[in-house]
């Protein structure tokens, strides 16, 4: 921004009209929205996202809300130099970058000694989990470190490649799309050293291990196992590395991708595993664990005379046993018999042929998601605090960061659309609760008149779903209803399965299954109502926390560079509600600057400033150059102020326009 000119009108109220430095401003757009002419305008804000989008200037702001377009292309814009560039500077000193808000936060947490989140939101496929890599990775590079630290640096992003090959997928959306929700604390020393990491993960998508829709793939993980082990690992799993030969894998129809290298994923993965920890018995079980979810897959039945069922892939049935590290008889009986009790009594029943199927089914998904549950708790360990860092821990601060899977709104959609959406409105409420609300609401006890924004508040979706008794969630967990959707919400796994299960001797399994879940014999909570409660938990945790937040938009669906789908781009837009905070950001703005409420009101497209003082108070820090004095303005003023002594000055008026 640059001092353009000032006027006096009629009425005695002095004008300031600001300019942009940038002279080529018409061929980039602004840097941030609230500098724009007409920022109420969504025509006007859509076209200044495709300016910069056109320039590869991906990230824009509104106020201290990162906006940030997914170029599907590599950018120069990730270097060690540019991290050095943002460094210590502030916001609006230099161009919007992911970068500035990772730096800004940093700071944030050392001088106010307050714990920050991050926030990403955006729907499938526009950049968040990249986001969150890069935000990890500046501080990773530039947070001050010894060898300890450096290491725990190290572990913090090799956990990523692990997490992404057992829990990302390739949808129709997004080829490496999260399957999971995923937040992560890093926590820093009282010399700003990460010393310390933690991950909670939220409701895997299971049912991908079983099926896929068509285009769609199965985890990385066994594409990757496949595509990438050596023929000696092959053969001692008893895997084949055509992927169309097992049965999980061949329902999208999708073995291979253009645009990942499962090979090269696959040695990534394996050099990061004793990175984070993992003894190589560890990686041993864990590989069984995966080839034996292949196995499982081709575990096929027939049907007797009499209607029961029997395993025809006996000859397979060996290879399965040992690799789950049960005994054979008891997984064949487990998965073609069910174990009642009836009376106090013990009764062993036959399954049919779509029992057997859905019983084996469960087995696999229960055993894949369980493992990735024992995978983040792995991971946690490695990232734990460290006795003998504890000390220096003292007084120290966190930043989370939260990535979940984006909204996403399929032909058919089912329960983990449901879930993945449910996340996603829950996040936008946190957001509208901490943003626009809480602002307008500050507006109306002060008396302050200004054009209240209209936003759409979620919060009735939100209670439609969550509420007692009469939400969704309460009436999908009573009884009474049965429907397909029902099933994937019920996990339930036969008792005889668990039994066989909790007497592995692959350790990760005898972990993940335990023998007092046998023996207790209560309903298990339902996904749903899971999923809900740590939700809940989630929004606690961002509370007590200081929000940054990063928006990303997806610019087409075909997962092309260089190409802005304006109606696509329009919708974000708008459900995003990054019009409405456009407002918001103005007010950001405004604070920076320093205005007092009483001393200013916002308009349409102005800042209306009572006095003139206040206006000069802004000048005085503008010349100062204190850091953190949004806007720069190359004027000198001191002919205006002797001028002002003499003039009536009722209002000045702060024009921004281009
Ligand atoms: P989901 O909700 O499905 O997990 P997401 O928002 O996490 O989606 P990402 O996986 O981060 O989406 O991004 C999708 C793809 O877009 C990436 O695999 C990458 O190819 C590309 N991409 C995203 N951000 C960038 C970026 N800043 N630079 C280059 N490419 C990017
Ligand atoms: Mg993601």
């Amino acid at each position: 921004m640059r001092y353009q000119g000032r006027e006096v009108d009629v009425e005695g109220r002095v004008r300031l009209v600001m300019e942009s430095a940038l002279t080529a401003r018409d061929r980039v757009g602004v840097q941030d929205f609230v500098l724009l002419e007409n920022y109420n305008s969504e025509a006007a804000f859509i076209e200044n996202l495709r300016r910069r989008f056109r320039e590869n200037l991906i990230y824009t702001y509104i106020g201290s809300v990162l906006v940030s377009v997914n170029p599907y292309k590599e950018l120069e814009i990730y270097s060690k130099q540019q991290m050095e560039r943002y460094r210590g500077v502030s916001f609006y000193e230099i161009s919007p970058h992911i970068y500035a808000l990772s730096d800004n936060t940093y700071r944030a947490m050392r001088t106010e000694r307050k714990d920050q989140c991050i926030l990403i939101s955006g729907e499938s496929g526009a950049g968040k989990t990249e986001a969150s890599k890069k935000i990890l990775l500046y501080y990773a590079v530039t947070c001050p470190t010894n060898d300890h630290m450096a290491a725990l640096g190290d572990r913090l992003l090799q956990s990523n490649p692990v997490l992404e090959a057992f829990g990302n997928a390739k949808t129709l959306r997004n080829d490496n799309s999260s399957r999971f929700g995923k937040y992560m604390d890093v926590q820093f020393d009282f010399r700003g050293a990460p010393v310390g990491g933690h991950i909670l993960n939220y409701l895997l998508e299971k049912s991908r291990v079983v099926h896929q829709n068509h285009g769609e793939r199965n985890f990385h993980i066994f594409y990757q196992l496949l595509d990438g082990g050596d023929d000696n690992l092959l053969n001692t799993l008893d895997l084949e590395r055509n992927p169309q030969n097992y049965q999980y894998l061949v329902k999208g129809n999708c073995p291979r991708l253009s645009s990942v290298s499962d090979k090269n994923n696959w040695k990534v993965v394996m050099k990061a595993l004793p990175v984070i920890g993992f003894t190589e018995e560890e990686v041993q079980n864990l590989l069984n664990i995966i080839a034996s979810v292949l196995h499982l897959g081709n575990t096929q039945f027939g049907e007797g005379e009499e209607g029961e069922t029997y395993i025809t892939t006996e000859t397979r049935l060996n290879s399965l046993a040992k690799l789950l590290g049960v005994d054979d008889s008891g997984l064949r009986e487990a998965l073609t018999h069910k174990k009642l009790t009836a009376k106090g009594e013990e009764m062993i029943s036959p399954l049919n042929f779509e029992q057997a199927v859905s019983a084996r089914d469960a087995l696999a998904k229960a055993v894949y998601g369980r493992t990735f549950t024992w995978l983040v708790e792995k991971i946690n360990q490695s990232l734990a605090l460290k006795d003998e860092l504890y000390h220096s821990s003292k007084g120290s601060s966190v930043i989370g960061l939260l990535d979940i899977y984006g909204f996403e709104v399929l032909l058919h959609n089912s329960f983990e659309q449901f879930c993945i959406n449910y996340c996603n409105e829950k996040l936008q409420q946190l957001f509208i609760e901490l943003t626009l609300r809480s602002e307008q609401e500050e507006y109306e006890t002060e008396g302050i008149a200004w054009e209240t924004v209209q936003y759409f508040d979620n919060k009735i979706i939100c209670d439609l779903i969550e509420e007692k008794h009469k939400g969704i969630i309460s009436i999908l967990v009573c009884k009474t209803i049965s429907s397909r959707f029902l099933d994937k919400n019920n996990d339930s796994l036969n008792r005889n399965l668990k039994e066989v299960m909790c007497q592995s001797d692959n350790q990760i399994l005898r972990h993940c299954f335990r023998r007092e879940e046998v023996i207790d014999q209560k309903r298990p909570e339902m996904a749903a109502t899971q999923f809900k409660n740590s939700l809940m938990k989630l929004m606690e945790i961002l509370r007590s926390k200081e929000p940054s937040y990063v928006r990303c938009i997806k610019p087409n669906d075909a997962k092309q560079p260089g190409r802005f789908d304006e109606v696509l781009v329009r919708h974000q837009v708008k459900y995003l509600g990054l019009m409405e905070n456009l407002k918001d950001g103005v007010s950001t703005l405004v604070n920076h600057l320093g205005y007092k409420a009483d001393e200013y009101k916002l308009g349409r497209s102005k800042i209306f400033i009572r006095f003139p003082k206040t206006l000069f108070a802004t000048e005085d820090a503008l010349e100062a150059k204190k850091p953190d004095i949004a806007l720069k303005l190359q004027t000198s003023w001191r002919g205006y102020r002797e001028r002002a002594k003499y003039q009536r000055i009722r209002h000045a008026v702060i024009v921004i326009q281009s």
